[in-house]
């Protein structure tokens, strides 16, 4: 299935559309397609209003597109919420369904889901629900595999990969559990952790999706 075009505008706005220009390379990177059609449905959102495009140096997103970017975002954190809070979907599962609902939550209901799971700031996953304007709370994160050896710190957002979701549940990781690296194996080998007091093991790719307050 290819990407639809809201999937462009949320891409665009995730990159930082919402200040700078995006470049084609990174779109198609984020939406895994061919950088030609990229450039297509381009074409297709500047005609639309949706974005500002200048070709060989990328595009931003207009208010309108801004509008639209936001609203799927907050649609996709919210619904995680719900599902994992009520339905007891996995970390995974929650991101798989999330996909499908966003594109289909009328704002509405987006505004009745906010207001019944009592305006939740984060996502399951550590991300920051945007607020009805756009706004984003931002904390200075880094990834786990440059937290320095020994130091304490939470672990705060985890990347949205199905695989990685798996992965970092069936570990035991949770956003929010108190982290800390107490060994690292040599060129980019796996890291053993000290996770709230459980010794855990991590592969290095894992830790660098993994973020964690700045120490
Ligand atoms: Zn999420």
């Amino acid at each position: 299935m290819t990407p639809n075009k809201e999937d462009y505008l949320k891409a665009i706005y995730k990159l930082g559309g919402m200040e700078e220009l995006v470049s084609n390379k990174q779109i198609a990177e984020t939406l895994q397609i061919a950088p030609a059609s990229v450039t297509e449905m381009l074409g297709k959102l500047k005609r639309e209003g949706l974005i500002h495009y200048e070709p060989y140096k990328g595009s931003c997103l207009t208010p309108e597109g801004i509008q639209v970017a936001i609203s799927l975002v907050r649609g996709h954190r919210l619904w995680e919420v719900f599902l994992m809070r009520h339905l007891g979907y996995s970390w995974s599962e929650a991101h798989e369904d999330a996909e499908l609902l966003e594109h289909i939550t009328p704002s509405r209901l987006t505004a009745r889901l906010d207001k019944f799971l009592n305006y939740p700031a984060y996502c399951p996953h550590g991300s920051a629900i945007p607020h009805p304007d756009g706004q984003i709370d931002h904390a200075p994160l880094l990834t786990l595999n440059l937290l320095p050896m020994g130091a304490a710190s939470h672990i705060r957002r985890v990347k949205e990969e199905k695989e990685l979701l798996d992965y970092l549940q069936e570990s035991g990781i949770t956003i929010g559990c108190s982290v800390r690296i107490i060994e690292a194996a040599a060129y980019e080998g796996p890291l053993t952790l000290d996770l709230e007091g459980r010794r855990v093991q991590i592969s290095y790719k894992a830790a660098c999706q993994i973020y964690v307050d700045e120490t």
